[in-house]
C-alpha cells in the first residue's frame, strides 16, 4: 500500500517543496495539514500535485482546540499514519509585541513548539497502530538556534536559559512571552523554538524509539532564502538575504532542492537511523550534524518536555 504521511504547513515553502517531491514518486498519499484551506488546494494544484496522491486537512497549530479536532478528523479517516512531519513555523522577526496563540502562549514557540507537542503526542499512539515497515516521526529544526555554528551566532542568540517563561505560561500579562522570562523579541523567540524543536525530537527517541521502533528525526535543510517565512521581514533584508546566502554564507538552496532533503528523511531506506540532526553538504549529501550544547542538553530536554506537559494538562 501507499504510505500516509501528515505534513503541517504543506501550503507553501518547505513544506510544499517537500509534499510536492513525495507526491510525485505515487508511493505517499500526503496528508497537507494546514490552516487556510484554499490556499493549500491552490498550492498543490500549481505544483502540480495529482488529486490521488494528496488530501488537506484544516490544522491551525495557534489553537489546541484545533489540534484536537485534526486528530479526530485523521482518526475518522480511517488512514493509518505512517510518517509525521512537524514542519510549519511562522517567525516575527521585527515585532515590537508579541502575539497570542488561543490559549494564550506567544505565538511563536505556541505554534511551533506547543503546537506541535502535542500534535506528535496525539499522532504518536496513531503511529504506534500502524504496519508500515518504516515510521518515522520528524520535526524540522535550524541551524538558527544551533550556536556552535556561524549562523547560530548571529545575535539575538537562542537561550532558554532556566526555562521560567516556559514555566509561567510565555504570557507578558502574568510573566514573561519569552522562554528564558527575558523582554519580548521575536527573533529569538523563534530561535528559542527551534532549539524546543530539536529538544524534543531527542526527548521522543529517548522515551519512544525503543519500545515502538519508530525513528526521530530532525533536519537542517539549508537556507531556503526565498520562502513566505521572512515575509514579516523589512523590504531591504528581503532583497539582500537571497543573494547574501547564495553568494557569501553559500548555504543557499531552492526550495525544490531543501523539498527533496527532507522528502529523503521521509522516506531514504538509508535516513532510518533514530535521535539524529541531519544535514547536507555542498555536495547534497547528507550526514549526521552535531548540535549545539544547548540543543544536545538532556536534562533541558527533560524539562521542555515536562513543562509542555504541564502547559497542555497531559502531566
Ligand atoms: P513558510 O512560511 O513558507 O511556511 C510555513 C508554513 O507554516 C506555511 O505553510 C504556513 O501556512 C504554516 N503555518 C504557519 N502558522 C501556522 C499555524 N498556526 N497552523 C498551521 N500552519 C501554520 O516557511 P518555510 O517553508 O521556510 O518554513 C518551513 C520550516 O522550515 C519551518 O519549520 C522553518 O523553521 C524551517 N526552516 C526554514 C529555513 C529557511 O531558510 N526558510 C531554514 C531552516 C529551517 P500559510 O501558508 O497559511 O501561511
Amino acid at each position: 500500500r501507499k504510505g500516509n504521511v501528515v505534513i503541517t504547513g504543506a501550503s507553501s515553502g518547505l513544506g510544499l517543496a517537500t509534499a510536492k517531491s513525495l507526491a510525485e514518486t505515487g508511493k505517499w498519499n500526503v496528508v497537507m495539514a494546514c490552516r487556510d484551506f484554499l490556499k493549500a488546494e491552490k498550492a498543490a494544484k500549481s505544483a502540480g500535485m495529482a488529486k490521488e496522491n494528496y488530501s488537506i486537512m484544516h490544522l491551525d497549530l495557534a489553537s489546541l482546540d484545533s489540534v484536537r479536532q485534526f486528530v479526530r478528523n485523521f482518526r475518522q479517516s480511517g488512514m493509518p499514519l505512517d510518517t509525521l512531519v512537524c514542519n510549519a513555523a511562522v517567525y516575527f522577526p521585527t515585532a515590537g509585541e508579541p502575539t497570542y496563540t488561543a490559549e494564550g502562549f506567544e505565538m511563536s514557540v505556541g505554534v511551533n513548539h506547543i503546537g506541535h507537542f502535542l500534535l506528535a503526542r496525539e499522532l504518536l499512539e496513531d503511529m504506534k497502530q500502524s504496519d508500515y515497515p518504516s515510521r518515522r516521526l520528524i520535526i524540522v529544526g535550524s541551524i538558527t538556534g544551533n550556536t556552535n555554528t556561524l549562523a547560530g551566532n548571529i545575535p539575538p542568540k537562542a537561550n532558554l536559559g532556566d526555562l521560567r517563561g516556559l514555566a509561567g505560561g510565555l504570557n507578558e500579562t502574568t510573566g514573561s512571552a519569552m522562554i528564558d522570562g527575558g523582554k519580548f523579541d521575536g527573533a529569538k523567540a523563534y530561535k528559542d523554538s527551534k532549539v524546543c524543536n530539536m529538544l524534543t525530537m531527542q526527548e521522543f527517541h529517548r522515551r519512544y524509539h525503543e519500545d515502538t521502533g519508530i525513528s526521530f528525526a530532525s533536519l537542517y535543510p539549508g537556507c531556503i532564502a526565498t520562502t513566505g517565512l521572512f515575509r514579516e521581514h523589512i523590504g531591504l533584508f528581503r532583497t539582500l538575504f537571497p543573494p547574501f546566502q547564495k553568494y557569501i554564507t553559500k548555504g543557499f538552496v531552492s526550495e525544490e532542492e531543501a523539498g527533496n532533503r527532507l522528502a529523503q528523511v521521509v522516506s531514504d531506506p538509508s535516513l532510518t537511523k533514530s535521535g539524529v540532526y541531519w544535514s547536507w553538504n555542498k555536495n547534497s549529501a547528507s550526514f549526521e550534524n552535531q548540535l549545539s550544547q544547548e540543543a544536545s542538553d538532556v536534562e533541558k530536554a527533560r524539562k521542555v518536555w515536562e513543562m509542555t506537559e504541564k502547559l497542555l494538562g497531559l502531566a
